[in-house]
């Protein structure tokens, strides 16, 4: 992964002796990493002069710990390919925004155009859905559900008997007698760029004049993705990109390519298929995922929405008094759980990204299944040994082991768990992630 490929070649240049000759030496491993993950060449090759210059400077190399001066040279520049990222989408009070979504077919438009409304709804405003895709009879029934699922209005009509523009015009004053003061456009794709395609929306382009064009990119496509993007701005000029499917494995590169071969930033996000897996994209975070060094900000923006504030303060509240025990770990177990996939959740902590990366290459683990494991394993627990872990011998583990079906070892690797486990929920106590939570509900 980019992940690794990228720190292991860090970690060359700053455990050795730190000299230009090696720097340059090590930032070709960089490179490799970063066109290993499909970012484009040329942005690849900027990239590491403009690392390289700082990172050989006497400033660096003559400063106390230039290793992580070079980290953080690093860390900054890939925040700079990224950003900076405006994510306002300017609503104008009195007339109708207009927000055209445009894309290669796949990537996501249809989807990420329920996203939206449902994000502009819990802003205040009040979005109707448009299906300007007559390409294919299916897409205005998809749309149609998501919908319904979202709460918010669509306008369509018979594709045989309409155009493209026309259903976006006819939407425009649909929405004025139904109050909705904002329209999203969800155009037609193809699989790959062609005249036609182009030709229509430049058509709802200079018909309509969007406030906004999104285009909707697919990060699974690395430069392709990218490609497209670059053929989108020139015709439409794009007002930003949405780049989906973040949540799969992707290799990086087009969220580190697309600001610097389009100049167009990355304003959002899909992180998965749900309508509520839409994010602001910030370059910052972004870099520190890419680095390995986690994202606790997401983290706990997550943790937000999906946990339970009184649960949380209640185990909190335990921690800080050292009574957090296997009961609580269980409890915090099923918490984590609603968050989302343990995979993608320990991706975001410092340190747990390489842990994950161990997990995909262990074939077979699934880290969810874990879970209901682990839930077996402390119910053969006695309450006594579930408060007192530590008092858990050989004899007693073999025990819990024959009466949850387990190996004994895995029995020692729960209590290790355990273990880091109290550790991170102190981590996230410290951080008063509680008393944090209270607040928003307040
Ligand atoms: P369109 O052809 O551009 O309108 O694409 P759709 O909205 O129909 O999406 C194509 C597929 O991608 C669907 O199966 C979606 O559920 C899926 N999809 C869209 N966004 C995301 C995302 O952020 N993450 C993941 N994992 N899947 C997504
Ligand atoms: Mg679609």
């Amino acid at each position: 992964s980019i992940t690794e490929n990228l720190t292991n070649a860090i970690g060359n240049i700053t455990r050795g002796k730190l000299s230009e000759g090696n720097i340059r030496e090590g930032m070709g491993e960089v490179r490799k990493a970063l066109l290993e993950a499909d970012v484009n060449y040329d942005v690849a090759k900027a990239f590491c002069d403009r690392v390289t210059e700082q990172a050989v400077g006497d400033k660096v190399l003559k400063s106390l710990k230039p290793g992580e001066q070079i980290v953080g040279i690093v860390y900054n520049e890939l925040v700079n390919l990224m950003g900076p990222v405006d994510h306002s989408i300017a609503i104008r009070r009195g007339e109708t925004s207009i927000i055209m979504m445009c894309g290669l077919q796949g990537a996501g438009k249809t989807t990420t155009c329920g996203k939206l409304a449902k994000m502009l709804m819990a802003e205040g405003a009040k979005p109707m859905l448009v299906a300007a895709d007559l390409q294919r009879p299916a897409a205005i029934e998809q749309l149609k559900v998501i919908g319904e699922q979202v709460g918010v209005p669509v306008y369509w009509e018979e594709a045989s008997s309409s155009t493209p523009v026309k259903v976006c015009q006819n939407a425009k004053k649909a929405a004025k007698q139904q109050d909705c003061n904002v329209i999203i456009l969800d155009t037609a794709g193809r699989l790959h760029i062609d005249d036609s395609l182009m030709k229509e929306l430049i058509q709802i382009d200079n018909k309509l004049m969007p406030n906004q064009v999104l285009l909707v990119c697919d990060a699974m496509t690395g430069q392709d993705a990218v490609n497209s993007a670059k053929a989108f701005n020139d015709a439409l000029e794009l007002d930003g990109v949405i780049l989906t499917k973040l949540d799969g494995d992707t290799r990086g590169g087009a969220a580190l390519s697309v600001k610097a071969v389009t100049g167009v930033p990355i304003k959002f996000a899909g992180m998965g298929e749900k309508l509520d897996l839409l994010e602001p994209f910030h370059p910052d975070r972004m870099a520190q995922r890419i680095l390995g060094q986690g994202d606790i900000a997401t983290l706990l923006e997550t943790a937000q929405r999906h946990m339970d504030a009184d649960e949380l303060e209640a185990q909190q509240k335990k921690m800080l008094e050292g009574k957090f025990d296997l009961n609580d770990f269980m409890k915090a177990m099923g918490q984590i759980q609603k968050m989302g996939s343990m995979k993608s959740i320990m991706k975001l902590i410092p340190g747990m990204g390489q842990l994950s990366q161990a997990m995909d290459a262990m074939e077979g683990m699934d880290p969810d299944k874990d879970i209901k494991r682990v839930k077996a394993m402390i119910s053969s627990m006695t309450e006594d040994e579930r408060r007192n872990p530590e008092k858990i011998d050989r004899s007693r583990r073999n025990r819990i082991a024959t009466g949850s079906g387990a190996d004994p070892a895995e029995i020692n690797d729960l209590l290790k768990q355990f273990k880091d486990m109290s550790g991170m929920m102190q981590q996230m106590a410290g951080m008063g992630m509680g008393d944090r939570m209270k607040a928003m509900r307040e």
